[in-house]
């Protein structure tokens, strides 16, 4: 694995400290309770090392977008609870991040414990990186440990700006994501083979252009390769294609010669639903008033070839609208490829992650990221401001 140049938990003494971790407990909450607890799990061993090494630990995260004002049903009680019940053990809550309830919980703390503080998106001085707010969250402890890779992205308060008034190292996750992900980014192993689709290319102009520059081959698929195929020329009639992109999508099919690779086929629908009338035609012949929404059979073979000669494969964005079943073939069999690489494998990207997890076929990839628009600014090559803020090992 690439090293990291940023101190860790297990760099420094956490024996009967107060530390203040920001997870990434930005979990789906269905009526009160959390639908999916990837995210919670994901977090477990930095707690786990935390609580055997005699911290009392607070966790801090947000969740969804409360716009600065305390929301009921955004409340960080049910994944409180959800920690818990993983543990199995009493998960301490705080009503507030900050404040005297936070204080008066931190107080009561011993050691071993843990406590979760309330959203901290409740307070608008969080997505502002008020400098007073971080310091009353640093006020509650004496370390602060960033393990909320999904966030590292964002210079909010409790990502960036306690940084600045703690020592500050990473936890377990964000090593182990920036380890994994750097690999991907500083020195790919040969042949390195990258993946992208998902919705547009707008959302994703610079991770094209890394992925050319970094990649031996770029497979593209996704509502992304429309924009790429009426660039080309092609009708794509009532597909999603982004005609302010087409330009920028011009400029890199000229730059690109044999690197990249579009789709030869695609699946088409008369409709966006499930219960379309579909089929599969070459991609010169989509029907007037039908729409490409998925990569097609002989796209899928190309792609399947190229990806079993890989020492390593990127994939970020789906191949196609996996979320209806009739159009989730493309996605599903890419990852079987992907799946059978005898490599080295990242998936990066919310909806990605969420179709490999979905195909039953996480354990067999070296990575998928927990983070969305993280891992994407990571593979990007951009600097996460999260992450900048650690202390230098
Ligand atoms: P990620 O979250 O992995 O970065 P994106 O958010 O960019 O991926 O894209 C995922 C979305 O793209 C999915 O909701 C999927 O339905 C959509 N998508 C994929 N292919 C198409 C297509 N051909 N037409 C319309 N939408 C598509
Ligand atoms: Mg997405």
């Amino acid at each position: 694995m690439a090293e990291m140049n940023k101190r860790t938990i297990e760099d420094i003494s956490m024996e009967g400290k107060r530390v203040l971790v920001r997870v990434d407990f930005n979990v789906p909450i269905e009526d009160g309770r959390v639908a999916d607890d990837t995210r919670i799990e994901a977090a477990l061993p930095t707690i786990r090392y935390l609580q055997k090494n005699g911290a009392k630990t607070i966790l801090m995260s947000h969740l969804g977008r409360p716009k600065g004002e305390k929301v009921d049903s955004l409340s960080l009680k049910p994944v409180a609870d959800r920690l818990g019940d993983l543990l199995d053990q009493k998960v301490h809550f705080a009503e507030d991040c900050v404040g005297s309830a936070a204080e008066g919980a931190v107080e009561a703390l011993k050691t071993g414990e843990i406590l979760v503080l309330e959203n901290t998106r409740f307070h608008p001085e969080e997505k502002a990186n008020d400098a007073e707010f971080a310091k009353k969250l640093t006020g509650l402890a004496d370390l602060y440990v960033n393990d909320a890779f999904g966030s590292a992205h964002r210079a909010h308060a409790s990502t960036e700006g306690v940084a600045n008034h703690l020592p500050a190292v990473a936890g377990f996750l964000m090593e182990a994501e920036v380890k994994n992900l750097s690999r991907a980014v500083e020195n790919p192993e040969q042949p390195y083979v990258a993946i992208l689709g998902g919705a547009k290319i707008s959302d994703k102009i610079d991770v094209v252009r890394s992925f050319l520059d970094r990649s031996d081959t770029l497979l593209v698929g996704g509502g992304m390769a429309n924009t790429f195929l009426a660039a080309r020329g092609y009708q794509m009639w009532d597909s999603l294609v982004e005609v302010d992109a087409l330009d920028t999508a011009r400029e890199i099919l000229q730059g690109s010669g044999e690197d990249m690779l579009l789709p030869t086929d695609l699946v088409v629908a008369d409709d966006f639903s499930a219960e379309a009338d579909h089929k599969v035609v070459d991609v010169a012949e989509i029907p007037e008033g039908w729409q490409a929404l998925d990569i097609g059979p002989e796209t899928v073979e190309t792609f399947r070839q190229v990806i079993s000669t890989a020492k390593m494969v990127v994939w970020n964005g789906p191949m196609g609208v996996f979320e209806l079943e009739p159009f989730a073939k493309g996605t599903n069999e890419i990852a079987q490829a992907v799946a059978l690489v005898d490599g080295f494998t990242v998936i990066g990207g919310g909806d990605s992650a969420s179709a490999v997890n979905k195909a039953g076929l996480a354990e067999s990839m070296s990575h998928v990221s927990t983070g969305g628009g993280a891992s994407l600014a990571f593979l990007e090559g951009k600097m996460l401001p999260g992450l900048a803020a650690l202390d230098d090992r």
